[in-house]
Order: structure tokens, then C-alpha cells, then sequence
């Protein structure tokens, strides 16, 4: 469907030119197509359409001509058959359990997943009969051992938020299809600009937009992507019924971060790497977890399996939550948010906020302390993060 021959073309050609179908305008940018609903020529092609002999719009709910660009270009560069786009990240998992699963299903999650993915799995899903085992996401034989004749479906994040471990997915692949799971990779921190989970041997990809993708803090968004089958057929009828589709504004906005998202994948890297080896060196830190280290248990993993190591950072300060407060309450550049993957850096207290509505045990159990910081490193000059962090550092 795309003016661009998609197989041609490298990974960095299609991020700002795959999924474009230019109209009748001739237009350079892509246009947005703020319309709920579009006409057919006579009531025998309405009919048509709505019995699915032709293909074409309908109503946004089920397509819509700028929503489908940002779908057919993430699709390409995560290298997948189909993408379908959600109103959120949380609206994508949602969306894939909904679409794949059926109740008396069991999935096995890594318990350092996203805080809010853990109450979808622990709080929500379960009450429709769908139960969730957390287990550690490096812990290759609690895997296995979490894993019973209706369990359908692996689920994991690599790196991990917040505490950066990473997964080896080949590995992660040959278990889900030993047991005959699905693996779901969320590539929220890495993006297809730095790992792409499909090619590891992936099932499926999640995305929040909101992130990397993004990447100015402006739209909240999601996306699925894996085959025609459990994606386009599947995943879909859950959405197109159920609703919760990504608006053709975000959309565009979705589209135009895509076609930065290399540079600025690189970007955050290379200041995450600088900040990273610099706050090792820092007073009042204990530890500091970023997978380009080479004091990171998974570096070598990390090295082979992304291309850079992307701008997420956490790191133990002496002490714990006053301590960790302070530091927060003493940045004046840093922006004091829970969000992450912007162009502006933003410093979070995971245990109280991203994390807050685990219990303490949970937190315990996944090694979230009440001195432990997130840093979600932007595209500002390093020495200015720097001039930020140190003297608060040095006053704790
Ligand atoms: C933010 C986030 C989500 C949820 O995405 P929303 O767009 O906020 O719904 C899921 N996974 C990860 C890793 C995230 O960081």
C-alpha cells in the first residue's frame, strides 16, 4: 500500500519515508485526517465494505488513513508482517491479552515489568480468569518452572524498568516455543532503533508510544505488532470492537517521531553512557545500573544483543527515601516527572510513585528500594545534567 518499496530500502530510508501514501495534493508531509467516519460512492459499496468484499475505510474506530501510515512504518522497522495502533501502551497489552488469550489461560510475566502491567496482569485480568506468575526476569529456570500445560504466553521487558536488567530473548524464543507460548517483548526502552525483539524470535511486540517514539513528552499512544494471524486478525477484532484506537492526531505525531528516532536513540545513549561512568564516581552513590557499564551483570548480553544501550539510569543513593527526596527536591534543571523517553531529562522516585502501588513486599522482592532513583536521560548538554546532579550528590 506504501509509495515506498519497503524491502529496498535500510532501516533508517524507511523510518522517514515507509507506510506514506501520498493523495491527490501531492503532499510532502504526511496529511492527518481528522475525520470519525468516510463516504462511499453508493450503497452497494457501503455494504461491501461493511461485509469486508472491499477493502477501505469505514469509521476511525476500525482504520483510518494516518493512523494506518504510523502502523505500515512501525511494522517495517520492527520488521513485522502488521502493526495495529492503541489509544495507550496500557491499551496494547490490554488489547493482546484480550485478543489472544481466553479465561482458564495462564501467562508468566517477569516481575520487573512496568507497575501498571503488573496490576493489569494481578488485578484486572485475573478477575476474567486469567492468572499471572511473576518471576525474575533473569531467573531462566524460574521460567521454566512457572510454566503449566495453560500457560500461552512468556511476557518480559528488556531492559527493565527501573532497574535495567536485560533478557536474553533467544533464549526467551526457544522456552515459549519448547512449552508452545507466545513471547511478548515490550520494546519500550530500547525501540526498533536499538533491538528488534522479532528477529531474537519475539511473537510480538509491545510499544508505548508515549516514550521513545514519541520522544517529546507530548502524546500517549501503544502499538501491537507481529503477524497477519495474531495481529491483524486477532489483536484487531478485539480493538475495532472494544475501541481503544489511537487518534489520527497522535497518530501523526507518533509518525514524526519515528522519523528521528535513530538520531535520537543515539542521542540519549550517548548521554546516558557519559552519565552513567560519571556518576559511578559521584559521593552518596551506591549503585549504578546501566547496561553500557561494564560492572553490569548483563553488559555482554546487552553488547550483542542492542545496538547502544539507551537513556534509561537508576542508581542507590546512600541512605533511603529521605535521602532519595532530597536529591530530587535539590535538581533545578531535571525535570521532577514520572514519564520517560523525552528529549528532557526527568528524574523519578520509582518506589513512591512508578512503583508505589506494589506492595513493600513486592518491591522487596523486586529489588525496587526506597533509595533507588530513575533517570530518564535526555538530549541536553551532559555538563549541565552534570552541574545538576553533583553538588546535590555531594551535599546528601
Ligand atoms: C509507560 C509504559 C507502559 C504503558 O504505556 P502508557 O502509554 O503509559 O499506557 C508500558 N510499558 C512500559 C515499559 C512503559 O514504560
Amino acid at each position: 500500500m506504501s509509495d515506498t518499496d519497503d524491502a529496498e530500502y535500510a532501516f533508517d530510508t524507511l523510518a522517514v519515508r515507509a507506510g506514506q501514501v501520498r493523495t491527490g495534493e501531492q503532499e510532502q508531509s504526511e496529511p492527518i485526517f481528522l475525520s470519525s467516519s468516510f463516504t462511499f460512492s453508493s450503497a452497494a459499496q457501503a455494504a461491501a465494505r461493511f461485509a469486508g468484499d472491499e477493502p477501505g475505510n469505514i469509521y476511525s474506530r476500525f482504520s483510518n488513513p494516518t493512523v494506518r501510515t504510523f502502523q505500515d512504518r512501525l511494522a517495517v522497522m520492527e520488521g513485522g508482517e502488521c502493526c495495529v495502533a492503541t489509544a495507550s501502551g496500557m491499551s496494547a497489552i490490554l488489547a493482546t491479552c484480550m485478543g489472544l488469550l481466553n479465561a482458564g489461560d495462564h501467562i508468566v510475566s517477569s516481575n520487573g515489568v512496568f507497575g501498571t502491567t503488573v496490576n493489569l496482569f494481578s488485578k484486572i485480568l485475573s478477575r476474567f480468569g486469567l492468572e499471572t506468575s511473576f518471576v525474575p526476569l533473569t531467573d531462566y529456570a524460574a521460567w521454566e518452572q512457572a510454566i503449566r500445560p495453560e500457560t500461552r504466553m512468556l511476557y518480559l521487558e528488556t531492559p527493565s524498568n527501573p532497574l535495567t536488567e536485560v533478557a536474553d530473548m533467544e533464549r526467551m524464543a526457544a522456552l515459549a516455543r519448547a512449552h508452545d507460548c507466545l513471547l511478548v517483548v515490550d520494546n519500550c526502552f530500547c525501540t526498533p532503533a536499538l533491538q528488534k525483539p522479532l528477529e531474537q524470535g519475539a511473537d510480538i511486540v509491545i510499544h508505548s508510544a508515549t516514550k521513545y517514539l514519541d520522544g517529546q513528552g507530548r502524546c500517549i499512544g501503544g502499538a501491537v505488532v507481529g503477524d497477519h494471524q495474531r495481529v491483524g486478525e486477532e489483536v484487531f477484532a478485539f480493538l475495532r470492537t472494544a475501541g481503544p484506537t489511537m487518534s489520527a492526531f497522535n497518530a501523526w505525531v507518533f509518525l514524526k517521531g519515528l522519523e528521528t528516532l535513530t538520531l535520537r536513540m543515539r542521542a540519549h545513549s550517548e548521554n546516558a553512557m557519559a552519565l552513567a561512568d560519571w556518576l559511578q564516581h559521584q559521593p552518596s552513590v551506591r549503585q549504578v545500573n546501566y547496561p553500557g557499564l561494564q560492572s553490569h551483570p548483563q553488559h555482554a548480553l546487552a553488547s550483542r544483543q542492542q545496538t547502544a544501550y539507551g537513556g534509561i539510569i537508576s542508581f542507590e543513593v546512600d541512605g533511603g527515601r529521605a535521602e532519595a527526596w532530597r536529591l530530587i527536591d535539590a535538581v533545578r534543571l531535571i525535570s521532577i516527572t514520572a514519564n520517560l523517553g523525552d528529549l528532557k531529562t526527568t528524574i523519578t522516585h520509582p518506589a513512591s510513585t512508578t512503583h508505589g502501588r506494589l506492595s513493600e513486599q513486592e518491591r522487596r522482592d523486586y529489588g525496587i528500594g526506597e533509595n533507588l532513583i530513575r533517570l530518564s536521560v535526555g538530549i541536553e548538554d551532559v555538563a549541565d545534567l552534570q552541574a545538576d546532579l553533583g553538588p546535590a550528590l555531594a551535599r546528601l
